[in-house]
């Protein structure tokens, strides 16, 4: 099958699997994520699946992408804060979504390449930084919207104060012996409102930078 058929399959496996926003699925359809794989997964890149990216981390399963941004109900005015860009392909989504994406990836490496492909792809409302993303991106603050790519043990509490009041929060939290589950966190006046989505399989949050990035950043300076 040619990929363009490949992707017109995946998106309406997704629509299956019960996503029905079609301002979503449009923008997926946009978004090659044959473009996002190693080369030697290209011939699997619209199957429904996680698939490995360098550094023993992977990009995301597409209907998981799809439930998680569908909680959010993004539109083309908001900003939003992604933890874990990743291969990029869930920001590229986010990146048709609404007015502008900032977003965060502990290694540096794996965001050389996500920048890489906005750039080659035209994209030019996203802005990167590699860092720990369980410290948010205070200058930025608040946002209406927060999405994370890696599971949580917690809600993480530094992320809930950079969500405006009303704003929403997507988290998979749990590790490898819990079953992880996906909240939507809404921020309230006083307290927060917490909403279980279901069930999901992630790679964990990690503090810090990577230990090779703290040296090749001390060779440097
Ligand atoms: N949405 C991405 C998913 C990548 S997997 C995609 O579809 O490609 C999760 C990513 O979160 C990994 O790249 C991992 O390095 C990153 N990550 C884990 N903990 C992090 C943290 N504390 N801060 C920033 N990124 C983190």
């Amino acid at each position: 099958m040619i990929p363009a058929s490949k992707k017109i399959r995946l998106i309406l496996d997704l629509r299956q699997g019960g996503v029905l926003d079609t301002t979503l699925l449009a923008a997926m359809e946009k978004v090659p994520r044959d473009y996002f794989v190693p080369e030697a997964f290209r011939d699997r890149a619209y199957e429904d699946t996680a698939l490995p990216i360098s550094h023993g981390q992977t990009i995301s399963q597409p209907l998981i992408v799809a439930r998680m941004l569908a909680a959010l109900d993004l539109n083309d005015r908001v900003k939003v804060l992604e933890i874990g860009t990743g291969s990029g392909y869930q920001t590229m989504i986010l990146s048709h979504l609404c007015r502008r994406v900032y977003t965060i990836e502990r290694h540096r490496p794996l965001l050389r390449e996500a920048e890489a492909r906005f750039e080659e792809m035209g994209r030019h409302n996203i802005t990167t930084r590699a860092g720990d993303g369980a410290l948010g991106w205070p200058e930025q603050r608040p946002f209406t919207h927060i999405v994370v790519c890696a599971a949580a043990p917690d809600i993480p509490p530094t992320l809930v104060e950079q969500l405006d009041i009303g704003g929403v929060m997507v988290v998979p939290v749990g590790d490898e012996r819990r079953e992880q589950r996906i909240f939507k966190v809404t921020r309230m006046e006083t307290q927060i409102d917490v909403e279980d989505i279901g069930p999901v399989r992630f790679l964990p949050l990690v503090a810090g930078m990577p230990e090779t990035d703290k040296l090749s950043r001390h060779a440097k300076g």
